[in-house]
């Protein structure tokens, strides 16, 4: 069978018409597969929804439990055949809960990935490679320029300055799914033990991580009802756009910090007010993104959503078919 015949973008999303059902959609569908929690592949409103427990947990945390129909959860690395094409699910460590799928038919196999990264990642399971004959990948950080260092070099760097400045405070803008509570762990892991202090928009799913055996230590809420009236020498985590509100201005002469792989581009520190850029990417770098398709030995590749072009053209000059895939409407939250 033809992989263009297995898989293939509709204005909903990557659809398969054999197996009658779509991967990621953006608009409400009968039956819709999902990689992960993020907004942009996680909607509600579909009558049936296929994904890991956690997902399925974390779509009922943001959209209420009627987000979909009816659901199922995928155990990783289990088969499960719909109209006798078998899919199958497996770890993407991109976020909690985040998988790749794997979409087999009559001796075709396409693996979707969604989005990933090969970073080590204490808060969610590691991406597994997975032999394949077509790889979907992401591009969110396809050029040569995105290379990501190592994240605790990154939190020795916010530690750094929270002990230059024990009568500051530190402000970090970090997405409310994966990369808040990766920093809190990261921070944890660097031997920070004092209170971390959240936004509110972060309660409910930083309190998920933790029933789900991340260890985050102990968060407090980032308000002054709280009973802390002065938050000199904290770090506060909070989701981006907090920081732009009235929210931001009751900390005491705030170092502003943002954890995001769009920090490797001074530019937009810049430009955003960052004083501590904090280069930490839930995404894959130009080298991961490029390791990882030799690894699934894939002869064909399809690119979407972010820098197609210039991975296509890598791919073609090692000798792999690829072209991209032009899915619209993913925009992730959690870069
Ligand atoms: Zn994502």
């Amino acid at each position: 069978m033809r992989a263009s015949d297995l898989l293939h973008p509709r204005p909903e999303g990557l659809y398969c018409p054999p197996g009658d059902f779509f991967i990621d959609p953006v608009r409400p569908v009968d039956r819709a597969l999902i990689t992960h929690g993020h907004s942009d592949h996680a909607r509600s409103g579909h009558r049936s929804v296929l994904a890991t427990q956690q997902t399925l947990d974390i779509m009922g945390l943001r959209y209420g439990e009627d987000f979909a129909g009816t659901t199922q959860a995928a155990r990783l690395g289990e088969t499960i055949a719909l109209n006798g094409v078998c899919v199958s699910f497996h770890p993407a460590g991109h976020v909690l809960g985040s998988a790749q799928i794997s979409v087999e038919h009559q001796g075709t196999r396409i693996v979707a990935s969604g989005d990933y990264k090969r970073q080590r990642d204490a808060t969610c399971a590691p991406f597994e490679p997975i032999r394949c004959d077509v790889f979907i990948t992401e591009a969110t950080f396809g050029l040569p320029v995105f290379r990501h260092p190592p994240d605790t070099q990154e939190i020795a760097r916010l530690l750094k300055s929270a002990a230059q400045f024990p009568e500051r405070s530190h402000l970090v803008g970090a997405y409310a799914l994966g990369k808040a509570q990766r920093v809190m762990r990261l921070l944890r892991d660097s031997g920070y033990d004092k209170p971390l202090y959240i936004h509110g928009a972060l309660a409910k799913l930083s309190e998920y991580y933790q029933s789900q055996g991340i260890d985050l230590g102990a968060l407090q809420p980032a308000t002054v009802e709280g009973g802390k009236e002065d938050f000199a020498g904290a770090i506060v985590v909070g989701p981006p756009s907090a920081f732009a509100d009235r929210w931001a201005r009751r900390f005491p002469d705030p170092i502003s910090c943002f954890a995001s792989g769009w920090m490797r581009i001074r530019q937009r520190a810049k430009q955003g007010g960052v004083e501590l850029p904090l280069i930490i990417s839930d995404h894959a770098d130009w080298d991961e993104l490029t390791a990882t398709i030799k690894e699934t030995g894939a002869e064909e590749i399809w690119v979407t959503h972010g820098r197609e072009e210039a991975l296509v053209r890598w791919c073609e000059l090692e000798g792999i078919a690829a072209r991209p895939l032009h899915l619209v409407g993913y925009e992730d939250e959690g870069d």
